[in-house]
């Protein structure tokens, strides 16, 4: 094995793995380090009993972006079908339950039951979230400018984003509010209703250390409750979510990525503020 690369990763969560199959694709000669035995992060299964695999974190795919699927191929490298994540059943206590479905009549028909006011709220409400998600995910993958660098590159950089989305209007306002407020600010100038709102905060909360009223907590839902694309629909992927960091792994291998397990980074090296090396728990 060489001890020389043009780029290494730390860390093979799923995040780390992507990263480590565009640099292998792009003809770099990357190393992903990954200190536990299992690669993925918290996009993993695991055998709890044996003989059989679960998704042990991570469980819905909706987050998985498209651009990703088709650039790194990963249908051709693994990934397969993604089931819809179909209605969701949240029961409220021994009589009552609410249902959140993609139709949206059945989803206001559950919330009549705990207030009329939300129930004709909620078609609003979805509208204005999808169309704020429209926009986050052109957002999303923008490599962030820094107009306080004062150089020419940083300024040209600058103005070619605000040129971009210089027709955004009004909605950037939306856009900081719901990277700035809680779930439970956000919530409540539409919903009266505690335990509808409840719902919704559960989606704020899954998957992080926030609470509902954590500020930042607004933007969690989007994802969860929108969720997903044509191409990278919510859902449960077969195989578990395992299978996606499988499947990143072998788009990247197959281009020289090398990936290994039971290596943790102790120490990164840099030398002029620049990172030339790591060194493993094993030396
Ligand atoms: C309980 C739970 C449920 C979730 N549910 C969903 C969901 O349903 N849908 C969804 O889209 N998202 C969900 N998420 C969020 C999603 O799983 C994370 O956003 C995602 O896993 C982050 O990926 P990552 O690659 O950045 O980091 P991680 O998945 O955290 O991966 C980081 C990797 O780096 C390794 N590492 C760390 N330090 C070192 C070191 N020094 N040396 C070597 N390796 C190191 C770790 O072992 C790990 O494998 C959930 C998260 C949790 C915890």
């Amino acid at each position: 094995m060489s001890l020389k690369y043009d780029a290494i990763v730390i860390g093979g969560g799923h995040n780390g793995l992507t990263c480590g199959a565009y640099l292998a694709r792009a003809g770099l000669k990357t190393l992903v380090l990954e200190r536990r035995h299992v690669i993925g992060g918290a996009v993993v299964f695991e055998e709890v009993v044996p003989g059989f695999t679960f998704s042990v974190f991570s469980l819905l795919t909706g987050a998985l972006s498209s651009k990703v699927i088709r650039e790194l191929e990963l249908h051709k490298f693994g990934l397969d079908k993604v089931y819809d994540g179909g209605d969701i059943f949240v029961p409220i206590s021994k009589d009552e339950y609410l249902s959140l479905s993609r139709d949206a009549r059945k989803t206001q028909q559950s919330f009549e039951r705990f207030s009329q006011h939300d129930a004709r709220a909620y078609p609003d409400f979805r509208a204005y979230l999808e169309e704020i998600g429209l926009l986050f995910r052109r957002l999303m993958l923008e490599t962030p400018v820094d107009p306080t660098k004062g150089n020419w590159k940083a300024f040209k950089r600058t103005a070619e984003f605000l040129w971009r989305y210089r027709r955004i209007g009004g909605q950037f306002y939306r856009v900081v509010d719901l990277m700035t407020q809680s779930a439970d600010d956000y919530l409540a100038p539409w919903f009266e209703s505690s335990i509808v709102r409840a719902v919704f905060a559960y989606w704020a909360s899954i998957g992080n250390c926030a609470g509902p009223k954590t500020p930042g907590s607004a933007y969690c839902m989007l994802d969860n409750v929108i969720g997903g694309s044509k191409e990278s629909p919510r859902g449960h992927v077969r195989g578990g979510m395992g299978a996606i960091a499988k499947a990143i792994a072998a788009s990247g291998t197959a281009f020289g990525l090398q990936i290994l397990t039971d290596s943790e980074v102790r120490e990164v090296v840099t030398q002029n503020g620049r990172a030339i090396s790591v060194i493993t728990a094993k030396g």
